[in-house]
């Protein structure tokens, strides 16, 4: 089948439904591939928030904060690898895309503390749900509202140039047809490649058989499309590590869980890290241990008091006991050498001083009130932060250093905002704002 558009979509994530939003509210005429049968990748999956400066909410809320504090420490939270012009671009454009969320009924108004962050700056929604959860649920109303309807299960296959290397066109597969969507721009929006073993490994070798939390559809395929046509990748071997996940569900253990006081232990019952140093630093200290795995540990007043650790004991991932050598026993762990480590740490709790690994945070609470619970847990694949190159026009870029004429992308399938390591909280910032600028660029282009 032949279809004819002045733009293409590719992929319904964050990034590329808001290019979609901010297409359709210009009346222009454009289609929106996602190759699963449902919209959102791995945006679904964000739980903490969007980072965003000098936003209103800030203001009204009396915290001060800059659009330069919130580039540094990006900048600094990426080991300075990140691209300093998209950095910028991402901090100056946050506020304004907090107020276009604001106008298609997306609020994210609580403000709290994530990592890396000198000011409270993670904006998230006002009900306590996952951030990502609720704009794909904006988003999908939003376009529903609009008349807009995503093209599911049709994965684009190729992109089409001419001989200038020009887009012209777009190859795609859907259920019942293969189509051939002739076009004038592109806006790739299919996110990274953490659910691609294969890719992730080509980069990573020493990455093989790590577990992923990415969404089925984090293949990689926008970047190798683009490859194509010669775009230039990015920091393509930057991969966050999450240290906490359970490897035969992988569930992710959210960070809270440590920050709340819980230690992570191996398969002698000892402790072998400071728990709360960067994501990168912990998942190499498990790997580092005898089956490159560990067990998290805490109590019955830490489940008390955070709400997320009842999915993780519904879902019948968690072992619990009601001593400590009971729970040793159940793990196959020397009994004496558990209860040791546990009332060590609780004596480190007690004095505030980890003369082991020099912890400083999520020590406020011991871990003395039963019963007791571990989970056993090893790092997987989280953020691939790199990806093609693009400049601060959502314009990517080739091997040349020019721009490939009508080729536009945002979010994950990206490389140079996050770096070598990606904070908490600016994956949604990248979604939202360069899925607008990507969006405009792209409507400025085919009006020329
Ligand atoms: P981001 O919001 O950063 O762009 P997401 O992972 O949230 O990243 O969204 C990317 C979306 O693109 C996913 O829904 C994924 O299934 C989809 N996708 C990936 N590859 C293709 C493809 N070849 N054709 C259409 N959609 C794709």
């Amino acid at each position: 089948k032949t279809i004819d558009t002045e733009i293409v979509i590719i992929g319904a994530g964050g990034a590329g439904m808001t290019a979609a939003i901010m297409l359709k509210q210009a009346g222009k005429d454009f289609v929106i591939l996602e190759k699963m049968p449902y919209v959102g990748g791995n945006t679904t999956k964000a739980t903490g928030g969007m980072n965003a400066s000098e936003t209103h909410y800030q203001k009204e809320q009396g915290i001060e904060d800059s659009n330069a504090l919130f580039a540094a420490d990006t900048m600094k939270g990426g080991h300075a690898l990140n691209d300093s012009a998209l950095v910028a671009m991402m901090a100056n454009s946050s506020a304004g895309a907090i107020d276009w969320l604001d106008t298609i009924g997306a609020e994210l108004p609580k403000i709290s503390f994530s990592g890396g962050a000198s000011v409270n700056r993670i904006h998230a929604p006002e009900d306590g749900s996952g951030v990502g959860a609720y704009l794909v649920d904006r988003f999908s109303a939003k376009l529903n509202e609009l008349g807009v309807k995503v093209m599911l299960e049709t994965a684009a296959t190729e992109l089409l140039a001419d001989a200038d290397g020009k887009i012209t066109g777009v190859k795609a597969e859907g259920p019942d047809a293969i189509y051939t969507i002739n076009t004038k721009a592109v806006i790739l929006a299919s996110g990274g490649f953490g659910a691609n073993e294969e890719m992730y490994t080509t980069y990573r070798p020493d990455l093989k058989g790590t577990v992923t939390t990415n969404a089925p559809g984090a293949t990689g395929d926008g970047i190798v499309m683009a490859q194509a046509l010669g775009a230039d990748l990015v920091d393509i071997e930057q991969i966050q590590l999450h240290p906490t996940v359970e490897q035969t569900t992988s569930i992710l253990i959210t960070e809270s869980v440590r920050g709340d006081g819980a230690i992570l232990v191996n398969q002698s019952g000892e402790r072998f890290t400071n728990e709360l140093l960067t994501r990168d630093a912990v998942s190499a200290a498990e790997l580092a241990q005898e089956g490159s795995y560990a067990y998290i540990i805490f109590d019955q007043k830490l489940r008390d008091n955070l709400k997320a650790i009842e999915k993780y004991v519904k879902s019948g991932i968690t072992v619990q006991a009601d001593t400590i050598e009971g729970l040793a026993e159940q793990l196959a762990i020397a009994p004496a050498t558990l209860a040791k480590t546990l009332a060590d740490w609780n004596e480190i709790v007690k004095n505030q001083r980890d003369t082991q690994f020099g912890r400083t945070t999520g020590m406020k609470e011991d871990l003395t009130t039963p019963p007791y619970y571990a989970i056993r847990i090893a790092p997987g694949i989280h953020h691939t932060m790199g990806g093609v190159k693009i400049n601060v026009a959502a314009e990517v870029i080739n091997t040349e250093g020019a721009a490939i004429p009508g080729l536009f992308a945002a979010g994950e399938v990206c490389g140079g905002v996050h770096g070598g390591n990606r904070l908490g909280g600016n994956a949604v910032a990248d979604i939202v704002i360069f899925g607008r600028i990507a969006a405009e660029s792209a409507m400025a282009y085919i009006g020329e």
